[in-house]
């Protein structure tokens, strides 16, 4: 079905317009509102509610209230439990309503948001099955005739805050733990893509959590994301986005010590032995790369190949790259969308500019399609430089785009050293068919996560985050929900006796 059909069956030529929550569904207190713009032809297809500092505050104070004096974080884990599975059929019913928006407003290929929405679907589950566990644990006191326990508690106040590449699913990844700890929420998603998010919203409505235990608050990072970070009434914030903001952020937090947890950027290696599987290496290293326009924080964008391999299989991605189909998400035949936004574009593009001022050499791409079909689009072609050194800022900064660049290594050391000069750690791979290389390499790169003979794969019951700049703390599996919760020692003494240790001596002078 084309892009054009399938939209107008999706909003039948109504632009929605959308007020925020904040234990009930509420107006912007300025009455200010953002157009929200498919990036694919710029058309605005929601109207928002632009959220102001008191907007900001008034949410803390709901959720706050709700922690305080609400129900929510006393209730039973197993009653949050039934709870939080409610949300999860409901993302699965309404999956292709959400998919959509994602396409519409991330530009991203519909197959990817339907992916997209069955791993929410999976992370709301998953969290559901860990709420509705004991969570008290007794350990062996070394003092006589005592007793001490040690229990997981909510934190308190979460901010949320997420960013415009998976919009949904960051959201997902910090909502479902934070339900399960028995947390409340503010949830700020990016301005530029706020969409799913408050459909989600209508979701926990319906899920039956009680008002005021999730709000979504819309606005810009600057004003409503700024406000949540610092305030003294916010427990802890988990954000996910730039290493710039994050570092904003973490200036923030110090107001009350807020416990924190980021996740950021990435620069993630890709390292092909020359004994790989060719054809799956080949495939993988495009996907690596070239889901959603590169706009992952996880993408395989360093190609990192033995020397012996580089010329057959540079040749072949370059021919593989120049049939990569771009367009509309909303069209079956698109495999790649446009980027987020101009401002995007903008970036990358001079990314492209500094990488042949840096002397690497353009194979493939390097500007935007000649397509007038595409001419509304933040578009790039997907684009391959050849002969990069570690050295080149086109190797060492996240450009966020489609941008590939080919590095090559002679030795497994070389190989490692490659793959670990980088400010970031989030993620990367290592293809060989010698399984006991795959094991030195794998411990050897200094990464939250690597994939051997792969790219890409997680979920839920997996951790996630990065070494290095590419954040503080994890999220998914056990640990992810750990991050919601405080630690407290309960000690009991079971046979009290005074101690007879302050003024003693006196009593026995007299
Ligand atoms: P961004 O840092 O610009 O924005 C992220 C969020 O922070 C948005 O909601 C934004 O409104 C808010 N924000 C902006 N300024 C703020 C401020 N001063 N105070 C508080 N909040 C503020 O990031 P982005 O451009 O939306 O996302 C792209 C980045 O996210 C990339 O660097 C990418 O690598 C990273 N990312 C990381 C992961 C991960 O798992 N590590 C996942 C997805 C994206």
């Amino acid at each position: 079905m084309s892009h054009s059909s399938r939209i107008k069956d999706f909003v039948s030529g109504n632009i929605r317009n959308w007020n925020m929550f904040i234990g009930q569904w509420v107006e912007a207190s300025e009455r200010r509102e953002r157009h929200i713009l498919n990036p694919f032809n710029q058309e605005v297809i929601a109207i928002v509610a632009e959220g102001s500092k008191e907007d900001a505050e008034r949410a803390i104070a709901v959720a706050r209230e709700a922690f305080d004096e609400g129900t929510w974080p006393h209730m039973s884990g197993y009653d949050r439990s039934k709870l939080i599975n409610r949300i999860a059929a409901l993302v699965e019913k309404h999956c292709d309503e959400l998919a959509i928006l994602e396409t519409l407003n991330t530009g991203k290929t519909l197959i990817e948001s339907k992916a997209d929405m069955n791993d929410i679907a999976d992370v709301f589950r998953y969290y559901a099955s860990l709420a509705n566990k004991d969570e008290r644990v007794f350990i062996d006191s070394p003092i006589k005739n005592t007793s001490s326990q040690i229990r997981r508690e909510p934190v308190g106040v979460c901010a949320l805050i997420t960013p415009w590449n998976y919009p949904l699913l960051q959201a997902s990844w910090k909502l479902a733990p934070a339900l399960a700890a028995g947390n409340t929420v503010v949830l700020k998603p990016s301005e530029l893509t706020p969409l799913t998010s408050l459909k989600m919203m209508e979701l926990i409505e319906e899920a039956g959590i009680p008002s005021g235990v999730i709000n979504v608050v819309t606005g810009s990072g600057a004003t409503v994301g700024s406000t949540l970070a610092a305030s003294m009434d916010v427990d802890f914030i988990s954000f996910t986005g730039g290493g710039e903001t994050g570092r904003k952020i973490l200036g923030y937090a110090a107001s009350n010590f807020k416990k924190i947890a980021l996740e950021l950027g990435g620069k993630n290696p890709n390292v092909v032995f020359a004994d790989c599987d060719f054809e799956t290496a080949l495939d993988y290293a495009l996907n690596a790369v070239f889901f959603h326009a590169g706009q992952v924080c996880s993408a395989g964008t360093r190609l990192i190949i033995e020397e012996s391999l580089h010329d057959r299989f540079v040749a072949a991605l370059v021919d593989r790259v120049k049939s990569i189909k771009l367009g509309s998400g909303m069209d079956d035949e698109t495999e790649m969308g446009p980027l987020i936004s101009a401002e995007h574009l903008h970036k990358v593009e001079k990314y492209i500019e500094i990488g042949k001022r840096e002397g690497a050499t353009l194979l493939v791409g390097g500007k935007g399609p000649e397509d007038k079909a595409l001419a509304q689009g933040f578009f790039i072609l997907p684009t391959i430089f050849d002969h990069c050194s570690a050295n080149m800022r086109i190797v060492q900064e996240e450009t966020f785009g489609p941008i590939l660049t080919v590095e090559t290594f002679q030795t497994e050391a070389e190989a490692i050293r490659l793959a670990n000069d980088s400010v970031y750690g989030l993620a990367g791979a290592v293809w060989t068919k010698d399984m006991k290389r795959a094991e030195r390499v794998s411990r050897a790169f200094r990464m939250g996560t690597v994939w051997i003979n792969d790219f890409h794969p997680y979920f839920a019951q997996a951790p996630w985050g990065g070494y290095k700049q590419s954040g503080i703390g994890r999220e998914l599996g056990k640990v992810g929900l750990e991050e919601y919760t405080e630690i407290k020692h309960i000690f009991q003494n079971d046979h009290p006796q005074p101690m007879k240790w302050f003024g003693n001596q006196l009593k026995g002078e007299e």
